[in-house]
C-alpha cells in the first residue's frame, strides 16, 4: 500500500504556459499568498518570474525526499452561478484539469485530482475527459465554488464518478484563503447525495472550525459516518493553530477508521497549536520543528498525535 497525502495544492502563474493563474485583489489575500509562497519553501522573488516552474520543482523535490509515496495533486475550477455561468471575478486562483493530468502522467508521485463544477454546461464531457486522462479524485470547495452537491440534477454526475471509482474530496467547514460564495455549503450534510450514490466522499478538514466564529460541523459529520459507508474525512491543515481542536474529536475509534492523511500543502504548520492544546508532547513538537521537509513534518506530527499508519495508506485501498 502506498503512503499518500490526499490534499496537496498546485498553484501557478502561467509563466510556463500552464494556464494557471493567481489573483490577490486585496491586502489580506496579497499577504496570504506571500505567506503560502514562503511556506512552500520558495523565495518571494519566485512570484515575479517563473513561479510555475519554481513551485513545481519545490513540490516534487519535497515529496520525493519524504516518506510519502504519492500525493493527490489538486486542480482548481472556477466558481459558477446557479444558472451555470462562470464567475471568474470571484475566484482567487485557477488550475486547469489538463495541467494536473499532464503532471500525473509524467510523475508517479502525483495522483491527479480534477476540479469540475457539476453545474457547468460541459460538466459531463469534462468529467469523461478527466476520467480518460487518469484523474482518480475530484476536488471542490462547495462553499467557494457555489455547489449544492445534493441537488438531484447532479445524480448523473455522481453516478458517473461512482462507476469510474473516482473519489470526491470536498472542502467542509469555514474557509479564509479562497472567497466564500455560499456559506451554507460548508455544512457536510450537503454531501449526502454523492455519498448516497456510492461515491467515496472525503470531507476535507473533518468539517471543523477554521475561524473563531465559524460553525463547527464535526459532530454532524461523525453522525453521518453511521449512515454513509462511503463517507470519509481528511486531517488536512489540522496541525495549524486555528484547526487543532478538531483533532481530539476524530482520533477516537471508530471515527479514526474513516480518516485519511492530508497536509493541505502549502498550508503548513510546526505543530504549535496541537502542542498548546495538549494533543502533542513537547519532545515530539521539538523533533518536528527540526524537520525541514514540510510533508515529512506534517506526517511526523500526525503520527505523534496518534493517527495510525492506516490513515496514510487507506486512500490507496479506496482508489484500487
Ligand atoms: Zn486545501
Amino acid at each position: 500500500m502506498r503512503r499518500i497525502d490526499c490534499h496537496v495544492h498546485l498553484v501557478g502563474d502561467g509563466s510556463s504556459g500552464t494556464g494557471c493563474w493567481l489573483r490577490t485583489p486585496n491586502p489580506v489575500r496579497w499577504l496570504a499568498a506571500r505567506l503560502l509562497v514562503r511556506a512552500a519553501g520558495l523565495p518571494l522573488s519566485a512570484m515575479k518570474s517563473g513561479f510555475d516552474a519554481a513551485y513545481l520543482e519545490s513540490l516534487l523535490q519535497r515529496v520525493r525526499e519524504s516518506s510519502l509515496d504519492a500525493v493527490v495533486l489538486l486542480a482548481m475550477d472556477l466558481p459558477y452561478s446557479d444558472s451555470g455561468e462562470a464567475l471568474k471575478g470571484k475566484a482567487s486562483f485557477y488550475v486547469p484539469n489538463d495541467r494536473v493530468l499532464e503532471l500525473g502522467a509524467i510523475h508517479p508521485e502525483f495522483i491527479p485530482a480534477c476540479s469540475i463544477h457539476p453545474g457547468r454546461p460541459d460538466a459531463m464531457d469534462e468529467l469523461d475527459k478527466c476520467i480518460a486522462g487518469g484523474a482518480k479524485v475530484l476536488k471542490l470547495l462547495p462553499n467557494c465554488h457555489n455547489v449544492n452537491c445534493s441537488d438531484p440534477c447532479y445524480i448523473p454526475f455522481w453516478d458517473r464518478m461512482a462507476k469510474s471509482g473516482m473519489a470526491f474530496l470536498a472542502h467542509t467547514g469555514g474557509e479564509y484563503t479562497v472567497p466564500v460564495l455560499n456559506k451554507k455549503y460548508a455544512d457536510p450534510r450537503v454531501l449526502r447525495l454523492p455519498a448516497e450514490r456510492g461515491v467515496v466522499t472525503i470531507a476535507a478538514h473533518a468539517a471543523g472550525r477554521s475561524g473563531l466564529f465559524d460553525s463547527d460541523y464535526t459532530a454532524e459529520l461523525i453522525k453521518m459516518f453511521d449512515e454513509y459507508p462511503s463517507l470519509y474525512a481528511d486531517n488536512s491543515a489540522l496541525s495549524t493553530p486555528n484547526r487543532w481542536r478538531t483533532i481530539k474529536k476524530i482520533l477516537p475509534s471508530p471515527v479514526v477508521r474513516r480518516i485519511l492523511h492530508g497536509s493541505d500543502f502549502p498550508v503548513t504548520s510546526g505543530g504549535f497549536g496541537p502542542w498548546l492544546g495538549r494533543c502533542l508532547k513537547w519532545e515530539d513538537f521539538r523533533a518536528a520543528a527540526k524537520e525541514r521537509n514540510v510533508f515529512e513534518r506534517d506526517a511526523m506530527l500526525k503520527s505523534a498525535m496518534g493517527f495510525p499508519e492506516e490513515t496514510f495508506t487507506r486512500l490507496d485501498g479506496l482508489l484500487s
